[in-house]
């Protein structure tokens, strides 16, 4: 800009000189002819360069941008400086774009961006494929018009993503996990996971530790049996009554076990089970002392708090077996003459079931992974007071089956509280 205004001052100051020169010389009026005319080339110049920019504007390449003449060399140079500069970072921009296409596309599961108002702005092909996303029709489009669930719906809008949801597409019969995640600006990053073949493996997990334990129970009972009836014989010897002995034990803790896991088993599974049959919590909790007395034989101080107005639909075997899990590990890792607290009731809007013991507690790295199949803090000591190592996951189960949650608190020699809630609508109130 600057040299445009020099080297038009300095045309100005020439032709302002020049004409004095011609005027003293010749006379003014060839002085003005020349001055005009001189005029006249520098504007039909300037005009000729304007016309070859804008020719240039209209098909930008390196190749045909016009070399120039005296100032206009100095443009064009300027312009072919930045055009350069500019081709250099879209090249960039491109490459980068896409090696992120090329990342996306390489990673298993499907991404979906989608804005604030969870309309599409992207989505790598595994997700266009889940959800049946077709790019040119669907994007800047609702996420809840293309694949109608009310699930990933009312997900997207509570904008909790702490949590992974499963949902399930009818149309190519797949299971997936949804997650989703903030970037940008209130802009959503949808993970989905396909889970069939997951699900299909975890299955047949489940199939066979049930057909398996289902298996075992018969030639187990048959065993147990005999040694019941062996054990009763009198013609027996010291010796050999104390190794009957030990194996009938060992059957009997075997059988517990093969329980355990059909009962796990069948919590885990969907279908075939009633979770909506009305539990008259008076009725449960009669059924529940009377067996815990047994189990207790009056060793702990056992408090009861039960507010009987508060019922619940749900499975009774289920719902019993989670609460007698929680109330005997309380008697079994608890020293004797401990005070073990059981309360049922109504705390917003939720059903709680909570038994608090003052017993040998739980440490806190173990707080975790305590619901686990299998997992003990101390093997012995479960082994010894007839544990399975089951009995949480169990209850877990129990719990996510009829949509609630298990909590825990535990201080290590000072106690531990297990909580189980039951959400809102599973209360009836007779
Ligand atoms: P187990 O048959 O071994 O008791 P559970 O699944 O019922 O199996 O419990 C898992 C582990 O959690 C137990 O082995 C024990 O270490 C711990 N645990 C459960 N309940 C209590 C409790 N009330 N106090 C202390 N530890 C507990």
């Amino acid at each position: 800009m600057q040299d445009i205004r020099w080297s038009t001052f300095w045309f100005l100051v020439l032709e302002i000189f020049i004409y004095l020169i011609l005027s003293s010389i010749f006379n003014q009026k060839i002085a003005i002819i020349f001055v005009l005319a001189t005029l006249l080339i520098f504007i039909v110049l300037h005009i000729f360069w304007i016309h070859k920019l804008n020719k240039w504007i209209e098909s930008p390449s390196l190749k045909n941008l016009p070399n120039g003449t005296g100032i206009w060399e100095n443009i064009f140079a300027k312009l072919y400086r930045t055009y350069r500069q500019q081709k250099k970072s879209q090249t960039q921009l491109t490459t980068t774009l896409d090696q992120f296409n090329q990342a996306a596309e390489a990673i298993n599961d499907g991404i979906i961006a989608v804005n604030e108002d969870n309309e599409i702005l992207w989505s790598n092909k595994k997700a266009q494929k889940m959800f049946n996303i077709n790019r040119k029709k669907d994007y800047n489009q609702p996420i809840s018009y293309i694949f109608r669930n009310t699930d990933l719906s009312s997900y997207l809008l509570k904008e909790d993503y702490e949590k992974s949801i499963n949902i399930h597409n009818p149309t190519n019969k797949i299971d997936i996990e949804i997650k989703a995640t903030f970037f940008g600006d209130n802009h959503k990053l949808i993970t989905c996971r396909d889970l069939t073949l997951l699900n299909k493996a975890e299955n047949l997990r489940k199939d066979f530790v049930s057909n398996f334990s289902h298996e075992l129970k018969t030639p187990l009972t048959v065993i147990s049996g005999f040694l019941e009836t062996l054990e009763d014989q009198k013609t027996i010897d010291a010796e050999s009554k104390k190794i009957i002995s030990l194996m009938s034990k060992q059957a009997f803790r075997m059988k517990k076990l093969i329980d355990d896991l059909l009962l796990l088993s069948n919590v885990e599974s969907d279908y075939l089970r009633n979770r909506s049959e009305k539990i008259i919590i008076k009725d449960m909790f009669r059924k529940i002392k009377t067996e815990v007395t047994l189990v207790n034989q009056e060793k702990h101080n056992i408090i009861y708090s039960i507010n009987n107005e508060i019922n619940i639909y749900g499975s009774i075997s289920e719902v019993y077996s989670a609460f007698m899990n929680i109330l005997t590990n309380a008697i079994r890792y608890s020293g004797d003459a401990g005070e073990i607290k059981v309360s049922w009731n109504k705390i917003n809007n939720d059903a709680i079931f909570e038994v608090t013991d003052n017993g040998i507690g739980i440490p806190e790295d173990h707080l975790t992974r305590i619901t686990e199949r299998f997992y003990r803090v101390d093997e012995d000591r479960s082994r010894e007071s007839g544990g399975t190592g089951l009995g949480l996951s169990i209850v877990k189960n129990v719990m996510s089956q009829h949509q609630g949650d298990v909590r825990i608190a535990s201080e290590l020699n000072t106690g531990s509280s297990f909580k189980l809630i039951f959400p809102s609508e599973r209360i009836y109130t007779k």
